[in-house]
């Protein structure tokens, strides 16, 4: 068995799919993630369901998800679960042509006449990563305080102040000041 074939299957035969609704159902977990190089993602799980209508050669999919899925945290860096919730709706061509189809870009996946199987991995990655907040941050607790790691914010914190004392040292103000010293005399 390849390393391809032992993954959780998030395709959908439509080949030998009947005309008409169907219901299908997927769970993410952290072998997915795994799939996407420079995933922001370390693990995660999710529960998708996808409600197909398939007619001609055409398909259209209501997508929902449900989880969370493991990322830094954009304060502290520490990585922890933030929740996924995603209602989203894809339609499937199998016309074969992009442009003549008359639907929004981003939300059609243009497949060959010829093809049988439409692979949601990509989509259903894609839209967990737009799912989750600009900005990442640690949730607060009941009562209102930051859960972030208070080690790492001290660190961090430290850092940053010798980030800027090393760039006020370098800054062509205080390079002046200290030659103006070195000369003997003080800039006003
Ligand atoms: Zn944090």
């Amino acid at each position: 068995m390849s390393k391809i074939d032992s993954l959780p299957p998030y395709g959908i035969a439509y080949g030998s799919l009947p005309q008409g609704r169907h219901t299908f159902r997927f769970e993410v977990n952290d072998g997915f993630f795994r799939r996407f190089e420079g995933s922001e993602i370390s693990e995660g799980h999710v529960s998708v369901r996808v409600d197909a209508e398939k007619a001609g050669s055409f398909m259209a999919l209501a997508v929902g998800m449900e989880g969370s899925v493991k990322v830094a945290c954009d304060r502290c860096l520490d990585e922890f679960f933030a929740p996924v919730a995603f209602e989203g709706t894809l339609t499937v061509s199998f016309t074969g042509e992009a442009e003549q189809d008359g639907f929004a870009e981003d939300e059609v996946m243009h497949l060959q006449p010829g093809d049988t199987e439409v692979d949601l991995a990509q989509y259903l990655y894609e839209s967990i990563c737009l799912s989750l907040p600009m900005q990442r941050l640690h949730p607060n607790d009941e009562q209102g305080r930051s859960t972030c790691n208070k080690d790492m914010l001290a660190k961090l914190h430290e850092l940053q102040q010798e980030a800027r004392r090393v760039k006020e040292e370098n800054s062509p103000w205080s390079k002046l000041a200290a030659a103006a010293q070195r000369a003997g005399s003080t800039p006003k």
